[in-house]
Parts: C-alpha cells; sequence; structure tokens
C-alpha cells in the first residue's frame, strides 16, 4: 500500500531490500558490523566487499555499533548510494527494554539519514528474523516511531517498509491500519 503522511511518501510493500533504488536502505546489522545471515548476508552478497570494509574500518574507530544505534557506509554495487547499518535488540521476552531499543533503531537510522541529506530509505522489519522479536508488536512500534520523526519534521520525500515474507507484509498493513485512525 501506499500513502502520504505530510509531503513524505510512505509504502508498505513486499520485496527485496537489496534491489530497492532510494538513496539508503537500511541493514538489520549485529553489533560486530561484520555481516552475518538474513538480510544482513543478503545485503553484503548483493553490495559486495566494498561495504564490509567499511564496516571493518568503522569497527577499528568505534568497536562496533551498540544496540539501537546506526553507521552509515556506502552502497557497493547495490542501487542505493548508501548503506545505515542499525542493531535491532534480541527478543528475550519483553523487560529488557526491547521496545526502547527497537524504536531508537528505527529513530537513529532516520536521524542519521537526514544528516547526510538523504531524503528516500527503506527498511526492512529489523529484529523480527534471527533476533525472534515479534512481529506484530515489532510492526506497531516501526510504523509509531516513523510517524513520530515524520509529525516532528516533515523532511523526506520517501520511506518504504520492505516486507520479505506475506505475513509481515499483512502485520505491517493492518499496524498502518490502526496507527492511521489515531492520528
Ligand atoms: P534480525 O537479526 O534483526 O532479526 P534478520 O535478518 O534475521 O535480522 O531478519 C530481519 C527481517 O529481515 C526478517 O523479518 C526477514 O524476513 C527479513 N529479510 C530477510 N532477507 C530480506 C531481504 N532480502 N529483504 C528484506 N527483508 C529481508
Amino acid at each position: 500500500m501506499e500513502t502520504h503522511i505530510g509531503k513524505t511518501l510512505l509504502k508498505i510493500i513486499k520485496g527485496d531490500i537489496t534491489v530497492q533504488d532510494t538513496e539508503a536502505i537500511v541493514n538489520a546489522a549485529n553489533s560486530g558490523l561484520l555481516g552475518g545471515g538474513g538480510v544482513d548476508g543478503a545485503i553484503h552478497r548483493a553490495g559486495g566487499p566494498a561495504i564490509l570494509e567499511e564496516c571493518k574500518k568503522i569497527r577499528a574507530l568505534q568497536g562496533g555499533c551498540p544496540t539501537g544505534r546506526a553507521v552509515l557506509t556506502g552502497g557497493g554495487n547495490l542501487k542505493a548510494r548508501y548503506v545505515i547499518h542499525t542493531v535491532g535488540p534480541v527478543w528475550f521476552g519483553g523487560n529488557s527494554n526491547e521496545d526502547g531499543l527497537l524504536r531508537d533503531a528505527y529513530l537513529n537510522s532516520l536521524t542519521l539519514a537526514k544528516e547526510h541529506g538523504i531524503r528516500s530509505v527503506s527498511f526492512p522489519s529489523i529484529s523480527t528474523g534471527a533476533y525472534r522479536f515479534p512481529i506484530r508488536r515489532a510492526a506497531g512500534i516501526a510504523l509509531r516511531t516513523m510517524r513520530d520523526f515524520i509529525n516532528e519534521e516533515d523532511y523526506y520525500d520517501e520511506i518504504r517498509f520492505i516486507l520479505y515474507t506475506e505475513q509481515l507484509l499483512k502485520e505491517f498493513e493492518l499496524s498502518w491500519e490502526k496507527i492511521e485512525k489515531t492520528i
């Protein structure tokens, strides 16, 4: 589905984040920044070794990326010019500030993109794969965080949520319907 929040075009669609043509795509990385499985592995495979080289430099400078934070590299061979690597929380049952850390991951990614003058960003569903965050809950946090950011400053041209499975897509669409009613 597609809609506008202010001047920002929002797309919630099924797809593969590695082929998106937004200026930046977001990677659900891990703190080590050395690649991994899931969407992280797919982005490094599609983008080529230049992304990992840059990640290694960031690691050498600041020792990786803490949960909830984000760092930026070039996009290598991807259509996207930049990759924002953010680290979502591992789900430990809900009492370890998982919600707050997931919100931080989205918020810091949006803030970092804006700092670099990036006007269009694609997000995957952070933390809902290997990190086991419940999908419905994650969708609500992802979409509310994005909506709150745009309500504060209507800066972006386009934000996409690229959902890899039908189930993810359904949960994000349902979640957005609920949020829209509360605007
Ligand atoms: P995390 O460790 O943050 O849970 P994962 O990569 O395991 O990260 O999963 C995050 C989400 O990314 C999952 O919901 C998974 O379905 C999705 N995903 C995996 N590959 C892709 C892809 N190529 N494009 C978009 N989403 C993807």
